[in-house]
């Protein structure tokens, strides 16, 4: 170990006549790099900040290239300048209005536009101008967590007006939502009530949410673009049936629509399709800013219909400038820095730049769908309407025997070739009750370019290649197989690639 002289991270007047390698500047010259500093526990003295600024980099050395993670809906690109402006906007707390009024200023500029975007009727004329209702989160889970909350107080005060029990809060929704959505049930004790994916059907129905509603139903959470294929559940129908139910029992069940994803999609290429608050029962909405919304992450927003939709009791009013604020979050201190990100985006692309960004990934989207299928290895499983991505599994063969023939490799055997090459191309199971479907999925962001997708498919096809004439003998199979041929023992070491025996031990 070093001592603690050596240690000091001062250089100081003790070193002079000490060892000549505390003259050298270069990082990889000073003894920090070649013994273990504690990871843990925090060290006597620190180390200086060259050495630090190099130890922390290597660590993170091996982790994926944020470009190359096409699991990640979440911004990997921005412009210079947006950076330039996020990082002069480091040390602003959010929280801190009085201060740093642009702040709130800026986010209240960003809900507008939103709500304005998304039809709230809080927000009226060609201006924009109203009372629109919302506030950035950190991202779509706490947006959805403050959407839930307030679709729990709203059924508790009508339960209550009407003197009836409030003990047991039901949440109904598909099962393919993101697991924000368990998390909520979890953590404000309501019931999550489920319908379940099946193959050939990955998003929740109407028809199918419909049963599950009863009294105690605080909303119906339906998801435009879920995780799994990108699919946009229909939010026109789960709305009408919502109508229906309500106008039959007297209940006042509302909508609330998670879109994280689909919420900056929809409204620039699908402008037509009705999922926002054109459609009465929607009360509120959650988009994630860090997806495509185009910014860094952490940044969220959850939009209320209008203030009639948000509970009095989730909001604290503060002073701000000689006016009240809305403050309706779950954190307190958080950095200024990616809502002021956000309005960079807003201002910089408008509607047109955002759409002329969307109807370039489409067009990235559809050639890579295409070309997955042209492989044949492939069944693709996003619908042509979503997010844009691209979820596809590969096929069962047919034996001549006209039985499903089994590939000795999967979607994870073929993620992990992928990876070699530095593509992040997850495999994942399908949602309980349809987690025997594999499948991957590729998700389009900005960043990535034709150039980019046709070097992914030569190097998916290689990938294919590769397993097709590489055998993996799982342990599994190794066991199947000893069973099968009455073997003490079979696995790589035992079995004799050269006359394809296997070792019988003496
Ligand atoms: C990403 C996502 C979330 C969670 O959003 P964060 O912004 O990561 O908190 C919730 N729902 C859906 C449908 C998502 O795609």
């Amino acid at each position: 170990m070093l001592t603690r002289d050596e240690r000091s991270p001062t250089y100081g007047q003790e070193h002079v006549e000490g060892n000549v390698s505390d003259f050298i500047e270069s990082t990889f010259a000073s003894r920090y790099v070649a013994e273990p500093l504690p990871r843990y526990q925090l060290s006597e003295y620190g180390v200086p900040a060259h050495v630090c600024y190099q130890l922390i980099k290597d660590v993170r050395a091996l982790d994926a290239t944020p470009k190359l993670n096409l699991a990640s809906f979440v911004t990997t690109w921005m412009e210079p300048e947006a950076r330039d402006l996020m990082q002069d906007a480091l040390d602003v707390n959010y929280v801190d209005t009085d201060e740093y009024p642009s702040s709130t200023e800026i986010q209240n500029r960003c809900v507008s536009i939103l709500a304005k975007l998304y039809h709230a009727p809080s927000v009226a004329g060609e201006e924009g101008r109203g009372d629109p209702v919302g506030t950035a989160t950190v991202g779509s889970s706490e947006a959805i967590m403050l959407g839930a909350l307030a679709l729990k107080k709203a059924w508790q005060t009508r339960r209550k007006a009407k003197g009836l029990d409030t003990s047991r809060p039901n949440l109904v929704m598909g099962r393919e939502t993101h697991v924000c959505w368990e998390k909520f049930c979890r953590y404000f004790d309501v019931e999550e009530r489920y319908v379940y994916a099946e193959e050939g059907r990955y998003c929740a129905t109407a028809e199918l949410l419909e049963p599950l509603i009863d009294e105690n139903t605080i909303g119906v959470a339906a998801v435009l673009g879920t995780t799994f294929t990108g699919e946009f559940e229909d939010v026109q129908a789960i709305d009408a049936m919502v109508d229906r139910v309500n106008a039959k029992n007297g209940w006042g069940v509302k909508i609330h629509v998670d879109a994280a994803s689909g919420g900056f999609i929809a409204p620039f290429i699908y402008p037509d399709l009705e999922w926002d608050f054109r459609l009465s029962n929607v009360a509120s909405i959650n988009v994630s800013g860090h997806k495509y919304g185009l910014v860094y992450p952490g940044v969220g927003w959850v939009l209320w219909r209008d203030a009639d939709h948000l509970p009095p009791e989730l909001v604290f009013m503060e002073n701000y400038l000689g006016s009240t604020e809305r403050s309706i979050t779950l954190n307190f201190s958080k950095g200024a820095s990616q809502i002021i990100g956000q309005y960079y985006q807003f201002l910089r692309l408008g509607f047109g730049g955002y759409r002329k960004i969307f109807l370039n990934l489409e067009v990235v989207r559809k050639r890579l769908r295409r070309a997955i299928q042209l492989t044949e290895h492939f069944e693709i499983l996003s619908p042509e309407v979503g997010v844009p991505v691209v979820a596809f599994r590969l096929t069962t063969l047919t034996g001549s025997d006209g039985k499903p023939h089994h590939r000795m490799y999967d979607e994870f055997d073929l993620a992990d070739r992928l990876r070699m090459r530095g593509w992040v191309l997850p495999a994942y199971t399908m949602c309980p009750n349809a987690e025997n479907i594999k499948l991957m999925r590729i998700t389009i962001r900005e960043d990535m370019s034709v150039q980019m997708a046709d070097q992914l498919i030569i190097d998916l096809k290689n990938a294919i290649r590769w397993l097709d004439t590489h055998f993996i003998f799982t342990a599994e199979m190794a066991e199947r197989m000893q069973k099968k041929l009455s073997l003490e023992r079979l696995d790589s070491s035992t079995f004799n690639s050269d006359d394809f025996t296997v070792v019988r031990p003496c």
